[in-house]
Parts: C-alpha cells; structure tokens; sequence
C-alpha cells in the first residue's frame, strides 16, 4: 500500500489539476469532496452540502443511488465495454427500446456517444449530411437562437451564443444565423423572411429554458411558430434536451410543451441519473432512411471508442425505472409548486430581478452592475452558501437551482432560507 501523503487533498490538486471553467489565478480552492449521499456531497472534514445544482445538471435520484450502483456493478461484471461498430450489446439495445418510445415525436433510431457536446456534434453533422444526401441544394446555412449554449467542441460552440465561453475561439467557429426567441412571433418571422429558408440545413435550440446563457425562459407558441416555419421549409429541427430533458422543466421533456415536434433530439447529463457519461442523439426514420445506400458516401461516419458504453447504458436503465416511479414524479410535482410559491415570495425583494420557474429550475438575477460571467457575486455567493452548507454556482449575477429529484421538503426549505440569506448580504 502506498504511503499517505501528508498534504491535503486540495493541496495535491493546486500542484497537478487544470480545472474546467477555472480562472487558477483567483479561484478558491476547490471543495475536497471525499463522498456523495443522496442530495449531499461530504467534504474531507466530514462537513455536508447539499447539491443544490445537480452537479452540472446530471444527477436526478442523489449520489451514490444504491440501485444504480447495484447495476453499473452487474454489469461492470457481466462486459464493461465492447466496440459498437459491428457488435452490439443488450443495455445499450434494451435502452433504446425503452427510450425511444417516451421521447417527444417521432424517433426510430438511437446513436450513442459520451456528452452533450458530442450528442449536438452528431446531431449538426446527421442534419447537413442528411441534406446533402437528400441533394436538396445547397443548404449551408444553421440557425441557432440568442443566448443559447450547446457545449464546448467546435461546432457546438459554432452554434453558440458568441459569448465569454467562445470569444477566445471566435475566428474558428462556423457563421450561424441567430434568432431571438424572445421576440414577438412576428418579429421572429420577419428574421426569417429576411432569410431564404431553403438555404438552410438545420435549426438548433434549447426548448424553452436556455441553461447556460443565462437560465432563460421562453413561451412555448414562440417556439412553435419557428418550428412551424422550418418544418415548412425542409429545415431539420434539433431539439438539445441536453439540460431540459428528464423533468427538469416538470415535464419529462420540455419539448412536450411545443405542438411542433423535433426531427432530432440530442440527450446527456440526466441520461445516466449523473452517474456515468452517456449520450443520445436520436433521430426520425426519415432522417436514418436518408443515410441507406449502396454509395459508401452516404454512411454517417462518426464514431466514438466508448460508444454505448454497456456500463453506462445499464445506469441509464437503472436511472429511468427510478424516474418512473410514483414517488419521484410526485417530488417532481412538489419540487416545482413549491419553486413558483418561493418566486412570489422573493419578488417582493427590490434586489432580486426578474424571478423565474420551470419545472424544477429556479432562477433570478441579483441587481449588479456586474453581470459578466466572470464576476466577484459569483465567488461571493458560493463562498457564502458553502457556509450554509448548499453548494451553488451561479451563471454570472444569475442565481439558480437546480436539485436533484429526492430532495426533501425540509431541504428544500434550507436551499429557500440560503438564497433569502445570499440576496440580503450581496
Ligand atoms: N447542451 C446544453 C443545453 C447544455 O446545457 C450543455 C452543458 N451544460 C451541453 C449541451 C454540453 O454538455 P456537456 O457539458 O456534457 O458536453
């Protein structure tokens, strides 16, 4: 057995580890979690947060969920992974059976791979590969909506908002054509007559809640206006659920609440329950029938090694008999009265700006001058709500939360009392 060293955790990571969305030159140090119990993460010195923030929006049932573990290790003993060109394995199609038919629309067939970053590369490139194949023209064009984020690899930050995330890469990125969602519907085809639509391959957006932008909400009959329009046109809609997907707006997908259905759907973080990394972009026969031929050209050729990760695919399965239960949807249920309760409540603060709920989701912003992502509310308030014992992360001088599913009433209220705490000592 090797030697303990005698630095602290933390220690040994400030000498080692780059960590993501991390300014080391200011940042404080990173909490030394050593372990995860339901909605609470423990410290080193045995200290409990509660996760307040799903941990990046991936855990739905709490940490270290006993029937997830139980599977991933079934599993992990049965076949731990195999390469998903030519062979295929049972989670990963039992998965597909399962899912599919839940999904908003119509969707036939599953592609696999590792993040929401992955899941909308595929979706950009079986969208303009689609086309191409279709030979419809020269369709070149994307649209993508204001304030959106779809991850970090190239061609999902092409079709991200040219924010503080993507400014460094600005020159490399794709022209896409924004659209602002919040406009009056009018408005929003009046852009489009500005356009000529059958240039355009692919629409892409977050169903009404734009997560990293800005924890954003937006009416489903906007929505449905543009749908409609692009679906008029030929235009292959892109749904990322990536964030929005398993009831985090209250419904199990927030495309549920548009009439207008994606062509393709792109799902990640909550896949798993927040367990392992996994991704689905799914698709319509139409789009798949259009990837059949005999020309070798017409093949998608994307790939990942993990592909359907049989691991993975068995914690998702785990995951969704847990979200299907009575007692999750009712928490659900709960979770979201009690957020659009709390909004009243906290309207009447002078500090607090424009307060908001989907679902689960709970945002507002802080009155601040500052309003870059980068800003020192940022630090403030997670450094006073880790006192509190609630871990936090706002976007900028948006605060938000974002619990998993078993979070208990008496929690939930010590979250309410904690951003009470935050708004009247910023
Ligand atoms: N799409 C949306 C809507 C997201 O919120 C995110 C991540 N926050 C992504 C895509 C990228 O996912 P990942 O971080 O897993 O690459």
């Amino acid at each position: 057995m090797t030697k303990k060293s005698a630095k602290s955790l933390s220690e040994r990571d400030a000498l080692i580890i780059w960590h993501p969305y991390t300014q080391h030159k200011i940042a404080a140090i990173p909490l030394p979690v050593v372990k995860g119990e339901g909605i609470y993460l423990v410290d080193e010195k045995g200290n409990k947060y509660i996760d307040a923030i799903s941990s990046w929006w991936t855990n739905l049932h709490g940490h270290a969920h006993p029937y997830i573990a139980q599977k991933i290790y079934e599993q992990a003993q049965q076949l731990e992974h195999v390469i998903f060109a030519g062979c295929t394995h049972e989670p990963a199609v039992q998965l597909g059976e399962r899912l599919l038919p839940l999904l908003p629309g119509n969707f036939s067939k599953a592609f696999y791979s590792d993040n929401g970053s992955t899941a909308v590369e595929v979706a950009l490139k079986m969208a303009i590969q689609y086309q191409g194949n279709k030979e419809q023209g020269a369709r070149n064009k994307i649209l993508a909506l204001r304030h959106s984020y779809h991850g970090d690899t190239f061609g999902a930050m092409s079709v991200s908002e040219r924010s503080v995330f993507v400014k460094a890469f600005e020159d490399y990125l794709f022209e896409v054509i924004f659209i602002d969602a919040e406009e009056k519907l009018s408005t929003i085809n009046a852009q489009c007559s500005l356009l000529n639509l059958k240039e355009v391959a692919a629409l892409i957006y977050e169903p009404l809640l734009q997560g990293a932008g800005g924890m954003n909400v937006y009416k489903a009959e906007k929505l449905d206006g543009l749908l409609k329009l692009c679906k008029q046109n030929n235009i292959i809609c892109i749904a990322d659920e990536v964030m929005t997907g398993f009831y985090r707006t209250g419904k199990m997908f927030a495309s549920e609440y548009a009439e207008e259905k994606p062509d393709i759907i792109c799902l990640s973080k909550g896949l798993t329950g927040g367990s392992l990394p996994l991704a689905i972009t799914a698709c319509s026969q139409k789009i798949f029938d259009a990837f059949l031929g005999d020309d070798m050209h017409k093949t998608f050729f994307h790939g990942h090694s993990y592909t359907a990760n049989p691991i993975a695919c068995a914690a998702a399965l785990a995951s969704l008999e847990l979200l299907q239960k009575k007692e999750c949807i009712d928490n659900i249920q709960f979770i979201s009265d009690s957020n659009r309760q709390f909004v009243k409540q906290i309207q009447q603060n002078e500090k607090v700006l424009h307060p908001r709920s989907i679902g689960t989701v709970l945002a507002f912003e802080l009155d601040s001058e500052q309003n870059e992502y980068m800003n020192k509310i940022k630090e403030k308030v997670m450094e006073l709500s880790l006192q509190e014992g609630i871990l936090l992360r706002p976007l900028g001088n948006t605060i938000y939360i974002m619990p998993p599913y078993c979070i208990t009433a008496e929690q939930l209220k010590k979250v309410y009392k904690t951003l009470q705490i935050l708004v009247n000592k910023i």
